[in-house]
């Protein structure tokens, strides 16, 4: 399917690893001039390089931490009027609600619900003056299934749901859409690194961990970045414009539970 948006630009946050890299490759295949950022340098040019030799297409890195002001700034700075917004950034710490300190919360809530609507609010008028816009939030299904031992990310992340849902509305007749794509476990380090720290806490092996978290998923698999890929650049595409605050979760078939 042509997706009728070669030409368009878009940044995509936390892009040079895992679920951001996906987003980025489906929308350089498709034509899109990337921006992608991230804090370490090697990865995101490494990426950037790879993208653009297996698409051609234009890649811009920026090396920031999207979750300072001077981190957004920049990418701004380097992107100032993006057609496609694709918002992400690494995950808050697994743990118990007990054991976080208020600055925890102020740090995830900074992470990943304060920084998607700052690049929202920066972005998201001038998408509606030019009569199109995608704006991809990056959440997780703990928005609609919360983990025990996430509960930073399921506070951050739902609170990020609720203040996006009626810009969403309002957006929607300029052919701007916001919707967010909410992974279940997808084959990245982040998911890696969870089962590693649950694997510590209960004193089981990786190996273990890992075939449990597999087993409770109905697909009995991961998923993949590439097809968390092809779904953000469907939801960017010129035939998404009626999708639109929308929680669309890519789970294996997990929620709600049941087997
Ligand atoms: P990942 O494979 O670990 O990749 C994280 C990417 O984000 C890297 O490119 C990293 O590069 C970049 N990054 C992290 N913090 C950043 C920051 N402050 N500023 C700019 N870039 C930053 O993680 P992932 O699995 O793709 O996860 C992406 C998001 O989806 C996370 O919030 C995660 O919690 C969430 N999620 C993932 C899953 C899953 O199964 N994978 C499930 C549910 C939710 P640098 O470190 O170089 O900055």
């Amino acid at each position: 399917m042509e997706l009728g948006i070669a030409g368009r630009t878009a940044i995509i946050c936390a892009g040079s690893k895992g679920l951001g890299r996906g987003c980025a490759t489906a929308l350089a295949r498709e034509g899109v001039a990337i921006f992608i950022a991230a804090r370490g340098a090697d990865a995101l040019e490494a990426t950037a390089k790879s993208i653009r030799d297996d698409t051609g297409a234009r890649v811009t890195t920026v090396q920031a931490d999207v979750t300072t002001e001077a981190g957004r700034a920049a990418l701004l700075a380097a992107c100032p009027a993006p057609d496609i917004l694709v918002t992400n950034a690494g995950g808050p710490p697994p743990g118990e609600f007990i054991q976080f300190s208020l600055d925890d919360w102020r740090r995830a809530v900074e992470a990943n619900m304060i920084t998607p609507i700052a690049l929202i609010a920066a972005t998201i008028q001038g998408m509606m003056g030019r009569g199109f816009g995608r704006v991809v939030n990056i959440t997780s299904y703990t928005v609609k299934m919360p983990i025990g031992s996430l509960e930073l990310s399921n506070g951050a992340r739902a609170g990020l749901t609720g203040a996006v849902a009626s810009l969403a509305r309002r957006a929607a007749p300029h052919n701007v859409t916001i919707n967010n794509m909410l992974p279940g476990p997808f084959d990245t380090d982040r998911v890696r690194s969870n089962w590693t720290r649950a694997a510590e806490v209960s004193g089981r092996s990786m190996e273990d961990v890992a075939k449990d978290s597999v087993r409770s998923i109905p697909a009995r698999r991961l998923g993949t970045t590439e097809e968390f890929g092809a779904t953000c650049a469907f939801l960017c595409s010129a035939h998404a414009g009626f999708i639109t605050g929308q929680n669309i979760l890519l789970d294996g078939g997990a929620y709600p539970g049941l087997m």
